[in-house]
């Protein structure tokens, strides 16, 4: 079995244990501590409130830890307020939670009118079918730098990246049926776990 930790701090947790759990070979752990994050081969970050869980994951010594793991390769997905746990800038805020990746973010980006909508998407490296999209008080990517690859846009702006071992969604696959995304952070475990 593979151990994939959900940080079970705050937010879409149970969701992404949910999703996670319907995939073969896969056993979900909750990550509260330093010593559950030893045990894990990849680490979702859930949406939720990412000033809240920002604070949570230094109280709880987790900051440094999960830097430490993703420089030595351990594949992190972060989902919503996850992507702006993990970007190197907020444009709007004047701090940084991980910093992990190259990606410049903007929290609330879609506004009032649209804080949560529904789209799909074709995302050809992730599926051949389009995929439904789950968008609530969303941040998007600004810019992104050389090593981040574009996984998708949705109304022109950047909604899923990938740079090496991480990715970061704009929107909540753990909050759909669709588990094509858990299946691709999956695989890229299994292959870092063969390196
Ligand atoms: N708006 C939230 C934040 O800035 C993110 C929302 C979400 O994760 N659904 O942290």
């Amino acid at each position: 079995m593979v151990n994939i930790g959900v940080l079970a701090l705050q937010g879409s947790i149970v969701e992404h244990i949910h999703s996670l759990s319907l995939i073969e070979g896969i056993n979900p752990c909750e990550v509260k501590s330093v010593s559950d994050l030893e045990k894990i081969s990849g680490l979702i970050l859930p949406g939720g409130e990412s000033t809240t869980m920002g604070k949570l994951i230094k109280d709880f010594g987790l900051n440094e830890p999960i830097i430490k793991r993703a420089k030595e390769g351990m594949p992190i997905w972060g989902t919503c307020a996850g992507m702006i746990l993990m970007a190197k800038e907020i444009v709007n805020e004047n701090y940084v939670h991980l910093g992990l990746m190259d990606i410049s973010v903007r929290r609330n980006a879609y506004g009032s009118q649209l804080d949560s909508f529904n789209s799909t998407a074709s995302i050809p490296v992730i599926s051949h079918e389009d995929i439904p999209l789950v968008f609530i008080r969303a941040p998007w990517v600004e810019t992104a730098g050389e090593k981040v690859r574009i996984l998708t846009r949705v109304n022109n702006r950047i909604a899923a990246v990938q740079q090496d071992n991480m990715i970061a969604t704009s929107f909540h696959p753990e909050l759909t049926t669709n588990l094509v995304f858990h299946k691709y952070f999956t695989g890229i475990v299994k292959k870092y776990l063969k390196t």
